[in-house]
């Protein structure tokens, strides 16, 4: 492995973000890993943008440290650092073509740098390669005004790509675009990561494109580190009640335990018992309200005393219909249990 493609790696040490009384972060401890594709996930407001500002070095936190690669940048400025950024709005120059667009970064360095800045030529060999890696080499002329939602958002990849970043930061780069767009859009971002090996950190509040996408996934809630692991053990052992319902959908079945403190199933792993059938493990019961139709099978709500729960129905099970009376069973393996106040995992 040669030294650029072991370049990228960042440490998070105990950094705060305020804004007057909006505590935006709070002493976020984190490591990714260099060529990582980590994915930062939760509700709106919880601090998500203000995690990557800091981390290009747009602003400087109120506390804590950044480190690239074992050295503090947290007092280096964006441009000092190998950090690219997409913002949500992509954020183009609408006087500017493609290739300006592209290559304006590079200009830039090309005035300040003087002998050390890319030459012309270097200059144009670079944004056709990256308009080749991305697929704009036709569209190199036009403004941003005449491309599709789908091109805008390439232009701006390319444009923070162009400059051979080691880590790149992506802000909910795909919520702009429509749902067929979107599926593309995710495939392309995978493909980009592995051919330029830089460390991607992509920022969403979809936990779908989180878990579909990442290597590593983080949840974070009120400015603050819930949990972090693969998307395989966070889907497998959230550690509180907000993981277990942020991540996976249709949502986590949550309901009190009958000895104290919570229990969670996937509606998934609910098997629908026949009458009279010996359940084994948990076994919810109730009325089924809606029932969704999802292409592969159903999403069925359900009313119960206990706690209403989804039952995840697929081709082969049985077809649900609103107003039946049923019973579900949950393997005990497939149980998860919290504390009281789902803040802690039990098991
Ligand atoms: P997210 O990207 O997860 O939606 P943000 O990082 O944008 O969240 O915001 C986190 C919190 O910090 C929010 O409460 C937001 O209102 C606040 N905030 C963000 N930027 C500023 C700012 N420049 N000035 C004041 N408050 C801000
Ligand atoms: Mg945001």
């Amino acid at each position: 492995m040669t030294d650029r493609e072991r370049a990228g790696d960042l440490r998070l040490i105990g950094l705060t973000m305020r804004y007057g009384p909006t505590v935006a972060l709070d002493d976020v401890s984190l490591h990714i890993r260099a060529g990582s594709f980590t994915a930062v996930v939760g509700p709106s407001g919880c601090g998500k943008s203000t995690l990557l500002r800091v981390l290009s070095g747009l602003e400087a936190p109120s506390g804590g440290e950044v480190e690239i690669d074992g050295r503090s940048v947290t007092g280096q400025g964006a441009g000092e650092r190998r950090v690219a950024m997409v913002f949500q709005d992509y954020a183009l120059y609408p006087h500017m073509t493609v290739a300006g667009n592209i290559s304006f970064g590079l200009r830039l360095q090309a005035r300040h740098g003087r002998r050390n800045g890319p030459s012309r030529q270097q200059i144009d060999q670079r944004v056709h390669e990256v308009a080749e890696l991305l697929g704009l080499g036709a569209l190199l002329r036009r403004k941003p005004g005449q491309l599709s939602g789908g091109q805008r958002q390439r232009v701006a990849l390319g444009r923070a790509i162009v400059r051979r970043p080691s880590v790149l930061l992506l802000d909910e780069p795909l919520s702009a675009l429509d749902a067929q767009l979107r599926a593309d859009a995710r495939a392309e971002l995978l493909r980009l990561h592995r051919e330029i090996g830089a460390t991607v950190v992509l920022v969403t509040h979809d936990q779908h494109e989180a878990l579909s996408m990442a290597t590593e996934l983080v949840v974070l809630r009120d400015g603050r580190v819930v949990q972090g692991g693969t998307p395989q053990e966070l889907y497998e052992r959230p550690s509180t009640e907000f993981v277990a319902t942020f991540v996976g959908a249709p949502a986590m079945n949550l309901c009190p335990d009958t000895g104290g403190g919570r229990l969670g199933w996937r509606p998934a792993e609910g098997r629908l018992l026949t009458p009279g059938e010996e359940p084994e493990g948990f076994v919810a019961e109730g009325v089924t309200d809606v029932c969704a139709y999802t292409g592969s099978g159903q999403d069925v709500l359900c009313r119960s005393p206990a706690g209403d729960f989804v039952l995840q129905q697929r081709e082969g099970d049985r077809w649900l219909t609103p107003g039946e009376m049923l019973r579900v069973s949950v393997p005990e393996h497939r149980l998860h249990r919290f504390d009281e106040a789902g803040q802690r995992r039990a098991d």
